[in-house]
């Protein structure tokens, strides 16, 4: 029996940089998602499909099973909590840091700390890590104009060259995680479509150590 398997994918980077590994696992796209509107895409393979949705979504429909697979950052896996997924393989693409950031010149106050996140879960336990008592105020972006706009002492978010937070007038303080993708996988769908997904993690697997 030929069992279909359902890739989710979020649009922008991960999407660039996931593709060029899926078809060395024999899996292109047929169509440009990029200008098109729909969410589900076939694939050169007749058994594997590609789910597009928004990035933080993805962990959440690959542990309910409404895809077999995942590409997600590490940032937004460790946010969901990773309940009901096996992530068996770090992409080593769309690699960036989990920082926290303030206005330059502005260290943060000694006591208690504003901070604005979309990354509430991770940004509490930081800074408990760290001895701080941190108030979390959750924003689903734009976090840069937070300090400006004096909501926030600091922000957590995720940082590649540092020219988003130099535009707005704030500086990267601490790292607090390096962040890839990963490739996760429904628990489930791991046992019951083991054929299927074997060789396809496999192929992945094989992509990314060539590149490293
Ligand atoms: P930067 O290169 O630091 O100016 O990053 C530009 C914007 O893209 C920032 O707002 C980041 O939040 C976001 N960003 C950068 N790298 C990633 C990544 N690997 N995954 C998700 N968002 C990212």
């Amino acid at each position: 029996m030929t069992e279909t398997i359902t890739i989710a994918l979020s649009k922008g980077r991960i999407l660039t940089e996931t593709l060029p590994l899926l078809k060395e696992a024999g899996i292109e796209l047929l169509d440009d998602v990029e200008k098109s509107r729909k969410l589900v895409f076939p694939t050169t393979n007749p058994n594997v499909r590609l789910l597009i949705i928004r990035a933080t979504d993805v962990p959440t429909y690959v542990q309910y099973g409404g895809a077999d697979l995942g590409v997600t950052g590490k940032d937004v896996l460790m946010e969901h909590g990773g309940e009901g997924l096996y992530e068996p393989l770090d992409l080593n693409i769309a690699r960036c840091k989990l920082m926290t950031a303030g206005k330059v010149g502005q260290p943060a106050p000694e006591g208690r700390i504003r901070v604005a996140t979309k990354f509430v879960k991770l940004a509490r336990q930081y800074y408990a890590s760290q001895g701080k008592q941190a108030d979390i105020i959750k924003l689903y972006g734009a976090m840069e104009l937070a300090p400006i706009l004096g909501l926030a002492d600091e922000i957590v978010d995720v940082v590649d060259t540092g020219n988003t937070l130099k535009a707005n007038g704030l500086e990267a303080r601490e790292l607090i995680d390096h962040i890839s993708s990963r490739l996760v996988v429904n628990r489930a769908s791991m046992k019951m479509k083991h054929s299927a997904l074997k060789p396809i993690i496999e192929q992945m697997s094989a992509a990314v150590e060539r590149r490293r």
